[in-house]
């Protein structure tokens, strides 16, 4: 008697502490009260300590961003699936360069800390485990890839009725994905083809992104291209730009092994920036006159003026890097040449992952060799580490959950 008060005491313990702590999973759906929740009922907009809770599953591993620079793995619940949601067994995961860095420090302006779980992963693969009872067309055992995680489009706003879901006024968001598991609307699931392995899949996120870059480039055939930067997207924008049948591609970075990398993919030439002066190259290159199409793969102020500066009149800038700060942009040069400037942020959705899916399959686009670093997803913090301070020739790591 005493001992069987005592695991009931000890069982409301452990059951309140989960309560009490914001991390614990909520049964709330998705549609609840018009808004758009995850698994765990947090509505970021809103506030995501100020929950109300019913405590759900068994546990799964997760990754929290706590606070900037403090990540914790920690035991959350396992999310359910509803109607049209389907339950996707994380099996390959991306590090994210350039958003996942600016969540560790704490560079985003408005996002307050700690984050929900899992957040902010969104470059996955998995497998389908559990399927909602409306969910045509995917089945338990199916490879998938998920997306866009962080951006599910609203299909209802101004833009989305236009056909234009990159710009939603109101995405919404699936769960995230550096946890074992991601519950996420079936529609937003893409089967991946069969040749696909699920650490290619992990980057086809990554490739649409770059892929909606490229379509807002709109590379054409015989012209000439910069790409500033040749992280991990600037690497596909590369090669994109080749398959678009540019008829020369000139890449810049500041690192030897990344410039090392554009060569091996596809650039024709490559400038290390910080050793010369990418504008007056790319001139001497150009006869003087400069590229038909520069995309700033970056997002700092200098090289947001580098695109601009290295364009022949009537050029294309396209921003695509994600931008912090204000950048400085010399508009009499604009207007004289009658330069054009572009961005290019989200996916189409759909349409360009399936792109993405078919491009890798068909060996048009190399994915693999971007992959340099594997490892269980409890060492994200080593992996953050690499990138952050560029070490081991990082380009992406893959984390297995
Ligand atoms: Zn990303
Ligand atoms: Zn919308």
């Amino acid at each position: 008697m005493i001992m069987m008060t005592t695991a009931i005491a000890a069982h409301i313990i452990v059951e309140t502490a989960f309560i009490l702590d914001k991390f614990s999973p909520f049964l709330i759906q998705s549609d609840l009260f018009g808004k758009r929740f995850n698994s765990y009922g947090i509505d970021e907009k809103i506030n995501n300590a100020a929950l109300q809770t019913v405590l759900v599953g068994i546990g799964m591993k997760a990754i929290v961003f706590v606070a900037p620079n403090k990540i914790v793995v920690k035991e959350v619940g396992k999310p359910r699936t509803y109607k049209d949601d389907v339950l996707v067994k994380m099996r390959a995961v991306a590090i994210c360069n350039s958003t996942d860095m600016h969540f560790l420090k704490g560079e985003i302006e408005g996002i307050t800390y700690p984050l929900p779980p899992g957040k902010p992963g969104h470059e996955c693969s998995g497998e389908v485990t559990e399927v909602g009872e409306r969910v045509e067309g995917l089945k338990i055992g199916d490879r998938v890839v998920p997306g866009p995680v962080y951006a599910l489009p609203c299909n209802h706003c101004y833009y989305c009725v236009q056909g234009k879901e990159e710009l939603c006024e109101n995405p919404g968001f699936a769960d995230y994905a550096y946890a074992e598991y991601l519950k996420i609307p079936a529609k937003y699931c893409y089967k991946m083809p069969e040749n696909l392995s699920f650490e290619e899949g992990a980057l086809i996120d990554l490739l649409a992104c770059a892929l909606h870059g490229a379509k807002r480039s709109n590379f054409s055939v015989g012209e000439t291209v910069v790409i500033v930067g040749q992280g991990p997207a600037g690497l596909l924008l590369t090669q994109l730009a080749n398959l678009a049948g540019a008829s020369k591609v000139i890449t810049s970075d500041i690192s030897e092994s990344r410039l090392k990398f554009a060569r091996k993919l596809g650039a024709d030439v490559t400038v290390n920036a910080a050793k010369e002066n990418l504008v007056e190259k790319v001139l001497e290159l150009t006869d003087m006159k400069g590229v038909d199409v520069a995309v700033d793969a970056v997002g700092r102020p200098a090289t947001a003026s580098q695109a601009v500066d290295v364009l022949k009149a009537g050029g294309r800038a396209v921003i695509f890097g994600f931008h912090l700060k204000p950048a400085q942009i010399n508009m009499a040069r604009v207007f004289d040449r009658e330069l054009e400037i572009k961005a290019s942020f989200r996916t189409v959705g759909e349409l360009d992952y399936r792109t993405s899916m078919n491009l890798v399959s068909s060996g048009k686009i190399d994915v693999r060799s971007l992959i340099t670093h594997h490892m269980p997803l409890e060492q994200i913090r080593h992996a953050l580490e690499l990138i952050e301070k560029d070490l081991e020739g990082v380009v992406k790591v893959i984390l297995k959950p």
